[in-house]
């Protein structure tokens, strides 16, 4: 498999079943139910759930799975993938705010932005630059949306985003919230392909399909979760900014431990105990600079609530 068949694949989908926007799919089930969103490939390169979402819109056009309610399938940055990057101009999942950019993301924001007007439930599907001991899911501090998490269960780590990091950042996850739609973004592994993700991404859409009405926390007990939060990010405003090699999602740390160095030789200090998330390793110049746009964060922690 490869991004190119996968969007081919895709698009040839799309001819049968027309979504609301461009590069998405709206399949109606046989029974009444929720309408459902269910997103990829946020991220250009994060391509390791497209095997299986084809495979799930396969199944449910076959019948092979009962589709309970509607559902939209939508792929989040088609040229990112073809050009086989993260984005071609701005972080996608830095869009959804009223500062958005004038390019080809941020016209993508506004359409994928739409489809929360048309749904319920949303899974947005990624995955780590860097290895992760675990899959996880990110949701807000909020009811229905930890309730689709502990109905999936497909995951026994819940990493809570605070509601200010989503504002501030102008995530996906944030604009789901406006809406009212309850949200859960699955991050899955190191990003590319492998039996391991496509399996995992076939276990969330199986329960996709299936949700009906009756989610609600009395029938799906939180007590199964790990639950973090992140409490800190360090800012990623210098170009020689630079961690430590080997450090992966959920390593754990200890307050004062230093992960890094900055350009001025002033050490990277973690805060508090807890695990890192999302450590950046972007690739660099021979005077060791940043290529490219630098992330927001070089790092962020999260521990245990
Ligand atoms: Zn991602």
């Amino acid at each position: 498999m490869t991004p190119e068949k996968c969007l081919i694949q895709f698009s040839q989908w799309a001819e049968r079943y027309p979504g609301p926007i461009s590069d998405s799919i709206e399949i109606k089930g046989e029974t009444p139910g929720p309408r459902k969103l269910i997103t990829a490939c946020v991220h250009g390169d994060e391509v390791g759930s497209m095997p299986g979402l084809l495979e799930t819109i396969k199944r449910v056009s076959e019948r092979k799975w009962s589709l309970k309610g509607t559902v939209i399938f939508a792929l989040g940055n088609p040229k990112a993938i073809l050009a086989k990057k993260r984005f071609l101009q701005g972080d996608l999942n830095r869009q959804f705010s009223s500062q958005r950019g004038e390019h080809e993301e941020g016209v993508r924001a506004t359409q994928l932005q739409s489809l929360l007007k048309k749904v319920e439930y949303h899974l947005d599907l990624h995955q780590t630059i860097e290895p992760s001991r675990h899959p996880f899911y990110l949701s807000e501090n909020e009811e229905r949306s930890l309730s689709l998490a502990a109905y999936l269960s497909g995951s026994p780590y819940l990493i809570e985003v605070p509601a200010e990091l989503n504002k501030k950042y102008g995530t996906f996850m944030g604009a789901a919230m406006n809406e009212d739609v309850a949200h859960i973004c699955l991050e899955m592994y190191q990003k590319g392909f492998s039996d391991q993700v496509t399996d995992l991404t076939l276990l969330h859409l199986k329960k996709m399909v299936d949700l009906d009405e009756s989610l609600s926390l009395k029938n799906n007990s939180m007590e199964s979760f790990e639950r973090l939060k992140i409490v800190y990010q360090e800012k990623f405003d210098d170009l020689k900014m630079t961690l430590n090699p080997g450090y992966l999602n959920f390593t754990e740390v200890r307050e004062g431990e230093v992960i890094g160095v900055n350009s001025k030789s002033e050490l990277i200090k973690v805060p508090r105990d807890g695990f890192l998330l999302f450590p950046k390793y972007p690739q660099r110049n021979q005077e060791g600079e940043v290529l490219g746009e630098l992330p927001k964060s070089i790092y962020e922690l999260a521990v245990k609530i």
